[in-house]
């Protein structure tokens, strides 16, 4: 009989103990819940509409370039044949081979000095001096770096759009114009972009009547957030255009193979901030503890799967 009320407590006791860790657990998620909503009301209180775009840049990461002349010397190379050569208009076959030396020198005197978004003054200031010797007009974008010009005459405006700055990434590829900066390439081709845009501008200019106007936008800063085309925008680059068009390299396109797409192409980004927080615990007890290490980590492999529930992945047309 004693034997058997003994096993009775023992039973009683481990029960209590389990609903007292229960209750305990109960508490500290409830406490961590409420925390977590408090802190969500207190960022969000901190933080006015748009203040995200309009916030401060990035400082500079690397000192301010300046191109020497010597950069000019690149060799005219002999393995790059006219790519478009009947394909166009005689005088555009006659303009784009006559231009292409000096603008292949140009795309690798700017590859070879690379520039951070916002950073962009030495790469602003050679577009200036090209369009101004091609006789277009330019005006600087106000925020500094990138540039807006405009040539023809007419009411019918069509705009066409590159992108200039680089990446903080160390190239390694031992070209001869490889970039003269031990962490910042042209990663992404803009220096290509900017030397088509200022091609076309080159050509454009032989052209004659457009029978309209062409505006050319160089937009700074596209690989940083905010971006670059919030300053383009503000100055007034997509005012008045019926229609704009823009570029980008894509290694999976063959050279000499165009790919075409109205719309969007790329998606956009953003900044989330997310803020997960909780009272502290042990490890040798995980069971009472909130363990922010684990939410986190689980927010953040869950996200990705929330987009395939709120967007149509048709949208992007
Ligand atoms: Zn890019």
């Amino acid at each position: 009989m004693a034997h058997h009320t003994g096993r009775v407590d023992t039973s009683r006791m481990e029960a209590a103990r389990i609903e007292a860790a229960r209750m305990e657990a109960a508490r500290t998620e409830a406490a961590r819940i409420e925390a977590a909503r408090i802190e969500a009301a207190r960022i969000e209180a901190a933080r006015p509409d748009g203040a995200h775009l309009d916030g401060a840049r990035p400082e500079s990461r690397v000192p301010q370039l300046t191109v020497p002349a010597a950069s000019l010397h690149v060799p005219a190379p002999q393995d790059v044949g006219d790519l478009g050569a009947g394909c166009g208009p005689e005088w555009l076959d006659r303009s784009v081979r006559s231009d292409l030396p000096e603008l292949v020198r140009l795309r690798r005197r700017v590859h070879a000095h690379p520039e951070l978004g916002h950073q962009e003054s030495a790469t602003t200031a050679l577009i200036m001096r090209t369009l101004e010797e091609a006789g277009i007009k330019a005006r600087l974008i106000p925020s500094g770096t990138g540039v807006i010009a405009e040539m023809g005459s007419g009411s019918k405006l069509v705009g066409l759009r590159a992108d200039i700055d680089a990446l903080p990434i160390a190239e390694r590829t031992g070209l001869p114009f490889s970039s003269t900066l031990p962490d910042v390439s042209h990663a992404c081709g803009h220096d290509v972009h900017l030397t088509v845009l200022l091609g076309a501008a080159m050509a454009l200019a032989r052209a004659g009547d457009l029978g309209g106007r062409v505006r050319l936008i160089f937009q700074p800063a596209e690989e940083v957030f905010p971006g670059g085309s919030h300053d383009v925008i503000a100055a007034g680059g997509l005012d008045g255009l019926s229609r704009l068009f823009a570029l980008h390299c894509d290694p999976r396109l063959e050279a000499g193979l165009v790919g075409l797409k109205a719309g969007a192409i790329t998606s956009t980004s953003d900044v989330v901030e997310l803020r997960v927080s909780g009272p502290g615990g042990h490890t040798s007890r995980p069971h009472l503890t909130a363990d922010l290490v684990y939410a986190l980590g689980t927010v953040i492999t869950g996200l990705p799967a929330l987009l395939t529930r709120r967007l149509d992945p048709r949208a992007a047309r």
